[in-house]
């Protein structure tokens, strides 16, 4: 890795990376109710969220109850039935979709189980794909692509393509193509769900290696409780509220 390269700004975007202390998402009695003809689902309420630059919070809950929906949510990428997200401090759903697309692309990068490589892309290219979507030159595209790749452990593997790499390799790559725009947050959904035991190890501890390093906030939700506990904070989710989980009583 070219440790100087990656000291510069990737990007010409002009993005203020929020300073420590400085929230950089802010979520306030947020709800859904997801809605289709007269069916009503309610799945989230009163959910009151604040992310401060640099956190590192775990996203824990049964299946169902409504994870996946908040960071949706909070990532600017649903609408919430009531209450406001902000990204930045910029009010997210007051935006127009296009000028939301833009918070997004300057500020989050998105990870999933699934990885959702281009297939017929190398990982260079995935992991040049979002400057290049900004228009950044190509060599610094490609320059900014081939350093991350390099920091989650895949120089030697720039130019082979998703289907030739192993599943943690997968995730190693989606990560790096989130961080390529150097993002204020990373939003990621049980990225390590899919993983075996070891893998799924070690891919979340590169995540909050490298939010130590770059000092992005991760927001990760995750079944594991004991990854979870890994992270600065956890957010229980029970039934589309948060809860504080009640202490077992000694006997
Ligand atoms: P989790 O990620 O915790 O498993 P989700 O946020 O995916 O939970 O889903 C929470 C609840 O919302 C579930 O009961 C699910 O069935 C429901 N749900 C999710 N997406 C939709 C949708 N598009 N339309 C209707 N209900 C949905
Ligand atoms: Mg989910």
């Amino acid at each position: 890795m070219n440790d100087v390269a990656m000291d510069q700004p990737i990007n010409a975007t002009g993005r203020v990376q929020p300073a420590p202390g400085q929230f950089v998402i802010q979520a306030s009695r947020l709800a859904k109710i997801y809605k289709a003809g007269k069916l009503e689902t309610p799945v989230l309420a009163d959910i009151e969220f604040q992310l401060q630059a640099g956190e590192t919070v775990a996203i824990v809950g049964a299946s169902g109850s409504g994870k996946s929906t908040l960071l949706h949510l909070l990532g600017g990428l649903d609408l919430p039935s009531a209450g406001k997200v902000l990204i930045a401090g910029a009010d997210a759903f007051a935006l127009n979709e296009k000028q939301r697309g833009a918070l997004r692309n300057q500020q989050l990068g998105f990870v999933y189980q699934f990885h959702h490589l281009l297939p017929e892309f190398s990982a260079l290219e995935n992991v040049a794909m979002p400057l290049l979507i900004r228009r950044t030159p190509k060599a610094d595209a490609f320059k900014a692509a081939a350093d991350i790749l390099g920091r989650v452990g895949l120089g030697h593997r720039l130019q082979h393509k998703p289907g030739e790499l192993s599943g943690g390799e997968r995730q190693r790559a989606a990560i790096a193509r989130a961080l390529v725009t150097r993002p204020a947050c990373v939003l990621a959904d049980e990225p390590t769900g899919n993983l075996d035991r070891h893998t799924a190890e070690s891919v979340f501890a590169l995540m909050l290696e490298l939010n130590r390093e770059f000092g992005t906030s991760f927001i990760i939700v995750s079944h594991d409780a004991e990854l979870a506990s890994r992270c600065q904070r956890t957010v229980h989710l029970s039934d589309g509220r948060i809860v504080v989980p009640q202490a077992v009583p000694a006997l």
